[in-house]
């Protein structure tokens, strides 16, 4: 099967989840999109009001200043994939629960798989915690690390930066990080990962 195929399956799978309650409160899954191929793959939170109601994520508020954030790298949301860690609504948009979490966790496993990316950059805490599970956001974002081999970025989320305009300057210098980041993946070849995990401590 084609990564394309992969990724439809877990789309279907998502649409039709009822592995843990979110589903009940929820108007559709929002499994995730974008290319199969894309190199940068994003990872939200959970689905909002408006990603409920479309079955897409970050089509609110958040989602506009993502676009941004992409358009400071000369990105459009079409180049990058984009997802969250929990494909279900939480009520009233509460954090999302441990079990809600951990019954997710596969769909994004595998969509990681099905993908490949050069980079993972996890938008807010809960998405962090998936990779670096004792890390303060404060303490690691915009902080290229490796995990099981493939580079994973944590940042603030965008809806941070809504709330709080302190998060928005560190967020687009966390943002405009990335194309080195990628460049160096791309004339890394795979064999050597120490050298690249080197190369990446020195960039930052
Ligand atoms: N916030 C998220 O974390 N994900 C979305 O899809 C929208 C807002």
């Amino acid at each position: 099967m084609s990564a394309e195929d992969d990724l439809r399956v877990i789309a279907a799978e998502v649409r039709a989840c009822t592995k843990c309650k979110l589903y009940q409160g929820a108007k559709n899954g929002v499994p995730g999109e974008g290319p199969a191929k894309a190199e940068i793959m994003l990872i939200g939170e959970g689905p909002g009001f408006h990603e409920d109601q479309q079955g897409r994520p970050f089509v609110g508020a958040a989602g506009k200043f993502l676009e941004e954030l992409l358009g400071y790298i000369g990105l459009k949301r079409e180049d990058v994939y984009i997802t969250n860690v929990v494909k279900h609504r939480p009520p009233g948009n509460r954090d999302p629960e441990e079990d809600e979490l951990q019954a997710c966790l596969d769909y994004l496993e595998r969509q990681i798989q099905a993908i490949n990316p050069k980079v993972i950059v996890t938008l807010g805490r809960f998405s962090m915690a998936r990779f670096f599970p004792n890390a303060k956001i404060s303490g690691i974002h915009g902080q290229a690390k490796k995990v099981n081999g493939r580079l994973v970025v944590a940042m603030f989320h965008p809806a941070a930066a809504l709330h709080q305009p302190y998060y928005r300057q560190p967020l687009i210098e966390d943002f405009k990080k990335l194309p080195a980041l990628i460049a160096s993946v791309r004339q890394s070849p795979a064999s050597e990962p120490e050298e690249l995990e080197h190369k990446q401590l020195s960039l930052f």
